[in-house]
């Protein structure tokens, strides 16, 4: 591990850094100027710390004053840390691959609402490439006067629509105790930007062996993202998807500032997949096939859309929701792309002919 120390550290703060180092079982090594002295005067040295490191050894020298930054954690780093030449993780649901060079699509409604508009937008996302339907029966509202999702009878809906169509389902929990109930039905647990810092709600999914969708908090940085997942990860879940769904700007000829730098770094940063929800980040339909291709380019394993032939009836997002022809239009978009850097889009099965 390669720690850079402050500039001016005082001496407690030095003896910190190095009890801390000794106690974790490694040898210490300044590699500028003369050592603790000449840094205590004129600081800003580099420390080389030799022996095993762990997941956890590097935020808890980041805690420490003395530290003004690690620059390289070697094999302490945490456990969503891209090693040097570290293959993808992959998170395979159903007939979806997120990631290894595969890509998935996940479309659907914000909220459920009705089964039988379910049932009808599950069919078309299907036929249209989606192999994953998304649909949230808890809804995490700004207003608590706002509609909060229909709870169980949405969870029902989504699991009819499961039983038949074949896809999976991604559906919102936000409370850790509805995680046993929203674990009969859906697929992967998505945690939802609002929720991206509940330290409590990722802890318990990270008991779960069950995949979660974790969206990015709208004013997090990378650091605080990789964290959150860092924790569904030290539970022992390693099947975490991130997800960037735009972050909060001035501007509001967009719901949301589509980060798709984030999409780049966080492929380079992790190994885990990364996918986009343009529909959040736009907040409006005529461009999110324009951000739903940034995505693409930029390195994402998937791209998950708000998609609903009733906006206008819609309690939920329906100023965002895309049609079924622009959902096929992104599907075409996904797969041509993908094709550019030899990855491609892991397509639904078509039903199997039953003899009659
Ligand atoms: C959603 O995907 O339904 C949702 C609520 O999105 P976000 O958490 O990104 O706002
Ligand atoms: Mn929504």
């Amino acid at each position: 591990m390669l720690l850079r120390l402050r500039r001016n550290l005082s001496r407690p703060e030095l003896d910190a850094v190095l009890a801390l180092a000794r106690g974790l079982g490694y040898r210490e090594r300044f590699l500028e100027g003369a050592g603790a002295l000449t840094q205590i005067e004129g600081g800003g040295e580099l420390l080389r710390l030799d022996g095993r490191g762990a997941p956890d050894h590097v935020a808890r020298f980041e805690d420490l004053s003395g530290v003004a930054a690690i620059l390289d954690a070697g094999d302490a780093r945490e456990r969503h840390q891209r090693a040097p030449g570290q293959q993808d993780t992959v998170v395979t649901v159903g007939e979806a691959q997120f990631g290894g060079g595969q890509l998935a699509l996940i479309a659907g409604p914000c909220a459920v609402e009705d089964l039988e508009r379910v049932l009808t937008i599950a069919r078309g996302v299907r036929e249209r490439g989606a192999t994953v339907l998304r649909g949230g029966a808890y809804k995490p509202r700004t207003s608590p006067y706002s509609f909060q999702g229909s709870r169980e009878r949405g969870l029902d809906m989504l699991a009819h629509a499961k039983a038949e169509t074949g896809l999976s389902i991604v559906t919102e929990v936000l409370d850790p105790r509805d995680i046993p109930v929203v674990s009969e039905v859906a697929d992967i647990l998505q945690v939802g930007s609002r929720n991206m810092s509940n330290q409590a709600l990722l802890t318990e999914l990270g008991r779960t062996r069950r995949p979660v969708l974790l969206k990015r908090g709208f004013a997090a940085t990378l650091r605080e993202f990789l964290l959150a997942a860092e924790y569904i990860l030290a539970g022992g879940n390693t099947q975490v998807i991130l997800c960037e769904r735009g972050i909060r700007g001035f501007d509001p000829s967009t719901r949301n500032v589509f980060d798709v730098g984030a999409v780049a770094v966080l492929k380079r940063q992790t190994h885990l997949p990364v996918i986009v929800d343009p529909s959040h980040s736009a907040g409006r339909p005529d461009i999110v096939r324009a951000l739903a291709r940034a995505g693409v380019v930029a390195g994402a394993d998937g791209v998950m859309c708000d998609v609903n032939p009733w906006p206008a009836e819609a309690h939920c997002d329906g100023h965002q929701a895309i049609s079924f022809e622009e959902f096929a239009a992104i599907a075409a978009d996904t797969r041509t792309l993908a094709r550019l850097d030899g990855r491609s889009v892991r397509q639904a099965t078509q039903p199997t002919e039953t003899a009659s």
